[in-house]
């Protein structure tokens, strides 16, 4: 069931900021997310291509779908029809491929490069030497790619009771973020740590459980 009094709160909070809200609805029914397209959210993010491609078919077409999971270059051609923005960018081939299947759509999708920041080793992502090879190479060819569009960073914090850890991986993704100005967005804090997210500058959260409930 869609929590309804928390989007209000949140749409609250948000909107006077600026933030964008992607409503993370990963193993969660169509019917949660007509829900919440009702009450005129638009901006819904999936892990997991199969998913996304069976929700996408369900549901209107005006929906801003977001995919930040980690994607697999051999599954780019299926989302590339309609993706939003792709959030986990964390390889130059992987940006690649994404050129190459959006020229195939005659479009240009927008990515967002993943940093690691988080101390856990399991989470993917960037650290800050690659993300400048990944600029250094994305100009140097940047003839080649001109079906993307790299808009900005996303990034995960650690897993922690401990905020003031929290915070610092935020702040330190905002500095990374603020090194490259021709970046816009900075997709950084969930359920549990948006609100420091926003106090460090994040202005795109991606949210589940607090507005769908605990996934199984
Ligand atoms: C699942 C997921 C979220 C949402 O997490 P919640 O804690 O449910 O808000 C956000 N970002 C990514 C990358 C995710 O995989």
């Amino acid at each position: 069931m869609v929590n309804q009094d928390a989007y209000h709160q949140l749409k609250k909070e948000l909107d006077p900021k600026g933030v964008t809200l992607v409503a993370v609805s990963k193993t969660k029914p169509v019917a949660e997310i007509q829900d919440l397209y009702a009450l005129g959210q638009r901006d819904f993010g999936e892990n997991y291509v199969q998913e996304l491609i069976e929700k996408h078919s369900q549901l209107p077409s005006d929906i801003h779908w977001h995919f930040i999971g980690h994607l697999q270059r051999n599954k780019v051609k299926y989302i590339a029809p309609f993706i939003h923005l792709i959030h986990g960018v964390d390889s130059y081939k992987l940006l690649e491929e994404i050129n190459r299947q959006a020229e195939k759509q005659n479009r240009i999708i927008g990515c967002l490069l993943q940093i690691h920041i988080a101390e856990e080793e399991t989470k993917f992502g960037l650290d800050a030497t690659e993300l400048e090879q990944i600029f250094t190479a994305i100009h140097a060819n940047s003839g080649n790619l001109k079906n993307v569009q790299v808009k900005g960073l996303m990034g995960m914090a650690s897993f922690t009771e401990d905020n003031e850890k929290v915070r610092q991986e935020f702040l330190a993704l905002k500095n990374l973020f603020d090194k490259y100005s021709s970046l816009t967005i900075l997709s950084m804090g969930m359920s549990s740590d948006y609100q420091i997210a926003i106090e460090e500058g994040s202005n795109m959260i991606r949210v589940g459980s607090l507005l769908f409930g605990e996934r199984t």
